[in-house]
C-alpha cells in the first residue's frame, strides 16, 4: 500500500524513519568528504529560495552534494526581503560569507509545469508568469540590499521545469538559457552561454554556478525518455512549521511553512485548507494529518535549549490557527515537535513543558 493510504500511525513512523535515514546518509565518511573536498573547489555560498513543493528539489536535479545549497522554503516560494527574521538570516548568511571570503549566489527560483499548466506551483494558481515577476521583486530587494552591481552578492532568476527537471536561467537583460534545450554536448560551451546572459556575473560565482548547470544538464538527459509519474494530485498530509525540513523531499506529501512571514497564520491557513481539502475529496485517509514543528541547533545548551522553546511555541501557535480556521480538522492533528541538530542533520524529538 503507498504511504499516503497507510493509517496516520504508520505513515508518521515512516516519516520519522526518513529523517533518520537521510541524516545517516548526511553523516556518512564519504558525504562529508564529498562536502568538504566540492566546498574547497567551490566556496562561493549558494543559497536558494524557493517553493515548499517537494518537486523542486535542487541538490538532486544539479547533482550537488547535500548540504551545500542552502534553501530558504515557504509556502507557494513567497518572500519579502523586508521581512525582519528572513532579512536577518539572509544578511548574516551573506556577511559569514564575505568574511570568509567568498561571493555569494542567490538563487531566486520559481517553478511551472510545461505539459500541464494545472502542475504549476498552487502559491501562484498556476500561473507561470506571476510566479516569474515575484521572483524579479525579491532580485530588485536583493539588489536593493547588497548592490546593484552584483559584485559580492548575484542575485540569480532561476525556473524549474517539474516535467523535465530542467533549469531555466534568466540573464539580466531578459534573455533565458532553458537546459532542457541542450544535450550533454553543450557542456563545453556552458561557461560561454553563461558569461553572454549574465555578463556581470563576477568570475568566481560564475565558475561556482557551472557544476550546477552541468550537473543539470547531466540529470536532465538521464530523465529523457523515462516514465514519470507526472500527474499526481494534491495528497499532503503533513504541515511543517519552522526549518530543518530537508529530508523531505517526497513529492505531494508536505506543506511547509518556513518561520519568516510576520503573518505566520496565513500560509498556516492556506496549508490546513489545503489538508482539509484533500481529506473531503478522499485523496487521503481522513483518519488524521500530523503537524510537525522543527527549528534547527548548532550547539548544545542555550541554543538547544532556544530551538526546543521555538518549536514548542511554532507548534502552539499553528495549533490555535489551525482550532480557530478550521475546527473540523483540529481533532485529526497529531502534533510532534523537534529540534534537529545542523551539524547532523539528526531531528530529536521533544515533549512540550
Ligand atoms: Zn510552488
Amino acid at each position: 500500500m503507498p504511504l499516503h493510504d497507510r493509517p496516520i500511525g504508520e505513515r508518521i513512523e515512516a516519516l520519522l524513519a526518513l529523517s533518520r535515514e537521510h541524516a545517516d546518509t548526511f553523516c556518512s565518511p564519504s558525504a562529508w568528504l564529498a562536502r568538504e573536498r566540492y566546498l574547497a573547489n567551490h566556496p562561493t555560498r549558494i543559497l536558494a529560495m524557493k517553493c515548499m513543493d517537494g518537486r523542486i528539489h535542487l541538490p538532486h536535479a544539479t547533482r550537488t552534494p547535500l548540504g551545500i545549497i542552502t534553501p530558504f522554503r515557504n509556502l507557494g516560494g513567497i518572500f519579502h526581503l523586508g521581512w525582519p527574521y528572513l532579512g536577518e538570516m539572509l544578511t548574516d548568511a551573506v556577511n559569514d560569507a564575505v568574511r570568509a571570503g567568498s561571493g555569494v549566489l542567490l538563487i531566486i527560483s520559481y517553478h511551472f509545469s510545461r505539459g500541464e499548466r494545472t502542475r504549476g506551483c498552487a502559491g501562484f494558481a498556476c500561473d507561470a508568469g506571476a510566479a516569474l515577476a515575484h521572483a524579479h521583486q525579491i532580485r530588485r530587494q536583493a539588489e536593493r540590499i547588497f548592490g546593484r552591481d552584483h559584485r559580492h552578492v548575484y542575485p540569480l532568476v532561476c525556473g524549474f521545469e517539474t516535467d523535465t527537471d530542467a533549469l531555466i536561467v534568466h540573464g539580466d537583460d531578459g534573455a533565458t538559457l532553458d537546459l532542457s534545450g541542450l544535450t550533454p554536448a553543450a557542456e563545453g560551451d556552458l561557461e560561454r552561454r553563461l558569461a553572454g546572459l549574465c555578463p556581470a556575473m563576477p568570475a568566481d560565482i560564475r565558475r561556482d554556478l557551472l557544476p550546477l548547470l552541468k550537473g543539470n544538464l547531466q540529470h536532465v538527459d538521464a530523465l529523457r525518455g523515462t516514465a514519470r509519474e507526472l500527474d499526481i494530485e494534491h495528497r499532503e498530509w503533513v504541515i511543517c512549521v519552522g526549518r530543518g525540513f530537508d529530508f523531505l523531499h517526497l513529492p505531494n506529501t508536505a506543506l511547509i511553512v518556513g518561520p519568516y512571514s510576520p503573518d505566520l497564520s496565513e500560509p498556516i491557513g492556506t496549508a490546513a485548507a489545503i489538508i482539509e481539502a484533500n481529506m473531503q475529496a478522499g485523496r487521503i485517509p481522513d483518519d488524521g494529518f500530523l503537524l510537525l514543528a522543527s527549528t534547527p541547533y548548532e550547539t548544545v545548551g542555550v541554543d538547544r535549549a532556544r530551538a526546543e522553546l521555538k518549536s514548542c511555541f511554532l507548534a502552539e501557535f499553528a495549533a490555535q490557527v489551525i482550532a480557530r480556521e478550521h475546527p473540523g480538522l483540529a481533532h485529526r492533528m497529531t502534533s510532534r515537535t523537534a529540534v534537529v541538530h545542523w551539524p547532523s542533520r539528526r531531528l530529536e524529538l521533544v515533549e512540550h513543558a
